[in-house]
């Protein structure tokens, strides 16, 4: 990598300040549902028409799209931003906090906030696309800007995938993602192998005998089958599973009934699962239906439990080779500003792409708090209680210096893979 074509394109991004602010508050005013990313959608579509050799390649799974940026000879990089929005009221008090509402894809009526930060996503990749296509001179190769829909919801990449994407863009040789995260403002981590883990949501429908509450020796009661399940599970992890292995069971939603004289027929569970390896996922789902099955049947229940699977996410995990690298660029431009983190317990869709091609990845982290603020608390040992976390309604990027980390770290991988010859 030349030096001075880095700190050229470096040097660049204070030519797009005032833009790329711009940019951001528009993302982070009009946040839109998983799946019905329409306006979003348009909207990167409009900013990366104007920019210079930009190709879009247009309603990829619906509402994702690609900017196709060809500059000479060299590798193919692909940078993935998520787009969607949580159904959440903000609530940071903020002077451009979103007053939004919007319709899922189900039907349901919410606010709509940017509570996972992926206007930050948005806002770094076209603003990288952006100096990539303005300074031609600091790269060589070909940069592919892919903006996925419905990350939240876990089927975004995979409707991009299954609507051809292998084949209406060229074949990258390398894929990135990034996430901005409640750490300080500007750092960036990467780490190696599982970053981010499987997930997987349960809803499981047990079966009683309904009746009337006076006479519970004439019932199958589900509120006390449901209630037995419950306490069962807990000892998956803490039994079934290595120790020193991560796994979470969590049962999110519990229904049973709805009158307090009647006994119900019927009792739903909603479980969440994740874990870092498939072995780990495979034993814990195996061991919930072993045991719910066992509990309908010490219950006498009339008939076997479904178990329906929703909002499923793969492992994610870092290929070692690229990480390295990456590291290293990351550390020789990012100085005291490149750290090691613990990887989090979230799970991401992302590695359905890369894997569409058969390529490897990284994905890494961008922090987003305030630096006063989050060294104030972690002074108090307070980080916990008071940095929210992404998916909270006080969840607050600050602006700067978040974008431009997220906008620099794209611009050192692609100047790590596809530098002048
Ligand atoms: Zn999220
Ligand atoms: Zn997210």
């Amino acid at each position: 990598m030349s030096t001075s074509a880095m700190d050229r394109i470096l040097a660049a991004q204070e030519s797009i300040a005032s833009w790329q602010d711009d940019l951001y508050l528009h993302f982070h005013r009009n946040p839109e549902l998983s799946f019905v990313e329409h306006a979003t959608h348009d909207k990167i579509a409009d900013e990366l028409s104007s920019m210079a050799g930009v190709e879009v390649v247009r309603n990829v799974g619906e509402t994702g799209l690609v900017g196709v940026l060809r500059n000479g000879s060299g590798p193919t990089v692909l940078m993935r931003a998520d787009i969607d929005g949580l159904p959440v009221r903000e609530l940071t008090g903020l002077d451009y906090a979103s007053t939004a509402r919007g319709t899922s894809v189900d039907g349901e009526e919410s606010a709509v906030m940017h509570a996972c930060g992926h206007d930050v996503h948005i806002t770094g990749l076209l603003s990288a696309t952006r100096l990539l296509a303005e300074n031609p001179d600091c790269w060589s190769g070909t940069f592919l800007a892919l903006f996925q829909p419905a990350e939240e919801r876990g089927g975004g990449a995979q409707k991009m995938v299954n609507d051809n994407l292998t084949e209406r863009i060229p074949v990258p040789d390398v894929a990135f993602s990034q996430h901005v995260t409640p750490y300080p403002a500007g750092e960036v981590h990467a780490c190696s192998g599982p970053a981010y883990s499987t997930a997987d949501s349960i809803k499981v429908t047990v079966f009683g005998r309904g009746g009337h509450g006076s006479a519970p020796h004439t019932t199958i009661d589900p509120a006390l089958l449901v209630s037995s399940i419950v306490l069962r599970l807990q000892g998956i992890v803490s039994r079934e599973v290595r120790p020193g292995d991560f796994a979470v069971v969590t049962v999110g939603k519990i229904a049973v009934g709805n009158k307090v004289n009647i006994i119900s027929d019927s009792g739903e569970l909603q479980i969440n699962v994740r874990s870092y390896s498939d072995s780990t996922r495979q034993r814990v789902l195996s061991a919930i239906e072993r045991i719910v099955t066992a509990e309908c049947e010490a219950s006498g229940s009339p008939k076997p439990p479904t178990f329906e699977y929703f909002d499923q996410f793969p492992l994610t995990v870092n290929d070692g080779q690229v990480t390295e690298r990456l590291q290293q660029a990351f550390a020789a431009e990012f100085g005291d500003w490149y750290t090691e983190r613990p990887r989090s317990g979230g799970s991401e869709d992302f590695s359905h792409i890369p894997n569409a091609f058969g390529i490897p990845f990284c994905y890494w982290n961008v922090g987003g708090m305030d630096r006063e603020t989050y060294k104030d608390a972690e002074k108090r040992g307070a980080v916990m209680s008071e940095i929210p976390m992404n998916h909270s309604p006080f969840f607050a990027p600050v602006m700067h210096p978040t974008l431009d980390a997220a906008t620099k770290a794209i611009l050192v991988a692609v100047l790590e893979w596809a530098p002048t010859a």
